[in-house]
């Protein structure tokens, strides 16, 4: 199927010669969910507002829903919705105005019965007729989500959407997501919070220093990558070290009160029991026996890492 959003090799340079972005080529496929996970700095703002046509790329091009970012902007712009990282409206109007104002600006009819349902989901209801500027960070946060979505765009850019909000937003947010999703938007997220891009996404892009070193889907980056370790909690210490325990592939710890074995895949898993069975025929005994996953942070440490040396 064509992808909805095709970016072919974009590039940029900033005035002064900084390389933001080296090029990129990703293909984002019709309502996906697909988190843009990386460091400050890293280039992920420069991507979307190239797309979002605010910034002009060096190199490349990015064809939206069918319509050349550049040659055919009018086009691609309206099929697109944009949450800025930086919270700018216009200050003296109301929550209902600005919805209303940001929708005909995109020659779409008015449609109070769409923008209602906009406020009502993202608790914005109440605040409908407050000034802007009266409003709290995370609401002028919910205000620029509600924005981007009041001229139904098919794209949704979500550019760091849960910098310094409440907890409340990331679950209306959430929420939201999914129903969009099953209404056929396709939403890019950007975020430095790795439990963002778990929670979220169904694909995963790692950028780096304006480099996409890595594009998967998240469970098969949890299932390469997130090894999972058996952590055994002793009912008493062992005479440290335990070389007799390294063969079966167990790691005591210092005090030698747990031991842990790491374990992938289903062979992994298999192997684990079989370890386990003789640690116990050699008369080790435990009280506790837990399992952890890597985490996408873990994964993205090593990665970095990896790239680094
Ligand atoms: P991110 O959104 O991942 O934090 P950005 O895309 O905002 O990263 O920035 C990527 C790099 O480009 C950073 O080093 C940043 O300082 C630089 N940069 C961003 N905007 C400009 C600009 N207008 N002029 C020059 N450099 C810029
Ligand atoms: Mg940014």
């Amino acid at each position: 199927m064509q992808p909805i959003l095709a970016i072919q090799g974009v590039a940029k340079t900033y005035a002064g010669g900084h390389v933001a972005l080296k090029p990129v080529h990703l293909d984002i496929a019709r309502g996906e969910i697909f988190a843009l996970l990386g460091p400050n700095g890293a280039g992920k703002s420069t991507l979307i507002n190239i797309i979002c046509g605010i910034v002009r790329a060096s190199a490349g091009r990015v064809i939206a829903d069918g319509h050349d970012i550049v040659t055919d902007w009018r086009a691609a712009r309206a099929k697109i919705g944009l949450a800025p990282q930086e919270l700018a409206t216009d200050a003296f109007e109301t929550v209902g105005q600005t919805l209303a104002f940001s929708r005909g600006l995109f020659g779409k009819p008015r449609n109070d019965a769409l923008l209602e349902q906009l406020m009502r989901d993202l608790t914005l209801w109440d605040k409908r007729n407050d000034k802007i500027m009266t409003l709290s960070g995370g609401m002028k946060r919910r205000v620029m989500i509600a924005k981007a979505l009041a001229h139904e765009p098919v794209i949704l850019f979500l550019d760091e959407p849960t910098a310094g909000v409440d907890v409340e937003l990331r679950q209306d947010m959430w929420r939201m997501a999914h129903r969009l999703r099953q209404a056929g938007v396709t939403i890019i997220l950007t975020t430095h919070y790795i439990e963002e891009a778990e929670e979220m996404a169904d694909r995963v892009g790692v950028i780096r220093a304006g480099e996409l070193i890595l594009v998967d889907d998240k469970a098969a980056l949890m299932a390469k990558l997130g090894g999972k370790s058996l952590i055994l909690t002793l009912d008493a210490p062992l005479a440290a070290p335990a070389p007799s325990l390294a063969d079966l592939g167990f790691q005591s710890s210092e005090d030698g009160r747990t031991l842990t074995y790491a374990f992938q895949g289903e062979a992994g898993e298999v192997a684990m029991a079989q370890a386990l069975a003789k640690l116990i025929e050699r008369g080790v005994r435990f009280h506790d026996l837990n399992t952890s996953q890597r985490s996408l942070e873990d994964i993205f440490v090593a990665l970095v890492q990896d790239k680094a040396a």
